[in-house]
């Protein structure tokens, strides 16, 4: 019997939502805990009369430890699933330490307001000690491991595709194809098109701060920091075609460069249209995208958080996103002396997505794995204490769950390379 409880309730959660009705086998109950009840309450009755999971909703603000405290010593789960904001992350992690309960989010911590003196002098301080430019990373999550190895719990940290199946995807390649791995190119292919000039497809200030952020990249040892999107390529998808990608930082490059011993240089690219990179430097450059609040007509406001009110709501894009998603991993490596290289990845199809579960592809991708994590922690099929990030588990039982739970994965032998 396992009881999980869902902290979130917008597009990815809908999606993880779906994806524990389906998995009976190992969920017997779920709570549904966000902000808006409505919303909880909607999902309970979409999807309660498909499954024999008993689902339950509760209003939550996740930023408040004593009532997520509340809710888990009343519903008594075995996991808690975060996949709302990452500016929760850490209220979160403290409260399943107070419970014993395992902990899984989907996006590394970062403060509502990057500007707030106390945060950012901390942060600086650890990027010049790093050599970093990003402005988010592990080194807050990180630092709860013996906490939670002496709760005698797990926190598994960056659970949905990129970063998650992404890290999944590393240890496999190492386990079964690679005695060395030397390279590694993360691609993010969104092919999909919803029809609107400008949108974002996964929580919009989240996705406008990674964007617009400064990139970096890991090589021989040591991060390399670049302008936002100043390094871009063209690749040809498998089942997508030719797009333009952009040089990222992203979570799982910090995470493998730590627990991948060895990598010589290690990138992170995504790829976008040209409207999208036009609104919003545009919007960047009248400070639209600044999570300081501001003064306007006698209220305060954050010019982020106000735009989006503004833009659609991505869990509405479901219906009219066409076309695909590919993301995989291009490793370069040995094996038995020979080098070779594979590209391993999944294409997900927004439409069909959305008939199955009534998302697009991005929170489809997402959510499917936070279930699978889930539910290898409740099962203890995955069972170290502390808090990992994916790649430092046994990726079999994931890869299967990836085939059974609707995003099977290809390896190509002989990739053609980022150059
Ligand atoms: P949404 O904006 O659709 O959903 C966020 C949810 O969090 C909403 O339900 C919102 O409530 C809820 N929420 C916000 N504040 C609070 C609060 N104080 N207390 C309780 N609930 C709150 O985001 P997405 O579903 O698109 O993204 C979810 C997460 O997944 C994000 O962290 C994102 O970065 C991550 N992600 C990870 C990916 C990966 O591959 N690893 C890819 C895509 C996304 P309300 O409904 O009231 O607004």
């Amino acid at each position: 019997m396992s009881k999980v409880l869902v902290v979130g309730c917008g597009g990815v959660a809908s999606v993880a939502i779906a994806k524990i009705c389906q998995n009976s086998k190992v969920f017997t109950e779920m709570c549904i805990a966000s902000r808006t009840i409505s919303k909880c309450e909607a999902m309970k009755e979409k999807w309660q009369p498909t499954t024999s999971v008993r689902i339950t909703t509760a209003q939550l603000d996740a930023n408040d430890k004593a009532q997520v405290v509340a809710l888990m010593k009343s519903f008594q789960p075995e996991v808690l699933l975060h996949v709302g904001m990452p500016y929760h992350n850490l209220v979160l992690m403290e409260a399943c330490v107070e419970c014993g309960v395992h902990y899984i989010d989907t996006a590394a911590y970062e403060p509502e307001n990057t500007d707030e003196p106390v945060w950012r002098a901390q942060y600086e301080k650890r990027c010049r000690e790093k050599g970093f430019v990003a402005y988010f990373d592990y080194a807050d999550q990180w630092s709860y491991f013996d906490k939670f190895a002496q709760t005698g719990i797990t926190g598994l940290l960056g659970a949905g595709f990129d970063p998650g199946v992404t890290s999944v995807f590393t240890a496999y390649a190492l386990k079964h194809y690679f005695d060395k791995i030397e390279y590694i190119d993360i691609l993010d292919c969104n092919g999909g098109d919803h029809g609107y000039p400008f949108a974002t497809n996964f929580n919009t200030d989240i996705n406008l701060r990674e964007v617009s952020a400064p990139a970096d990249y890991w090589e021989n040892g040591k991060w390399i920091g670049v302008p936002a999107m100043s390094i871009k390529k063209v690749y040809d998808f498998p089942e997508v075609g030719k797009k333009d990608m952009y040089l990222l930082h992203h979570e799982e490059i910090e995470s493998l460069a730590k627990n991948i011993p060895g990598i010589k240089r290690m990138r992170f690219y995504m790829t976008f249209g040209q409207s999208y990179l036009t609104h919003m430097k545009c919007l960047e450059n009248v400070g639209m995208l600044s999570t300081t609040p501001v003064m306007f007509e006698g209220r305060e406001i954050v010019p982020i958080q106000f735009l989006k009110a503004l833009m659609p709501d991505p869990s509405s894009l479901g219906p009219r996103t066409v076309g695909k998603t590919n993301i995989g991993c291009i490793f370069t490596g040995y094996k038995d002396g020979q080098k070779k290289t594979i590209y391993i990845y999944n294409v997900c199809d927004h439409q069909e997505a959305y008939r199955e579960v009534g998302s697009q592809a991005i929170s489809y991708t997402t959510g499917v794995p936070a279930m699978i994590a889930a539910a290898l922690l409740a099962t203890k099929t995955w069972k170290a204490k502390g808090v990992f990030n994916l790649e430092e588990f046994d990726p079999d039982p994931f890869m299967e769950m990836l085939n059974e739970f609707g995003l099977p994965w290809k390896v190509e032998e002989n990739p053609v390379l980022v150059d």
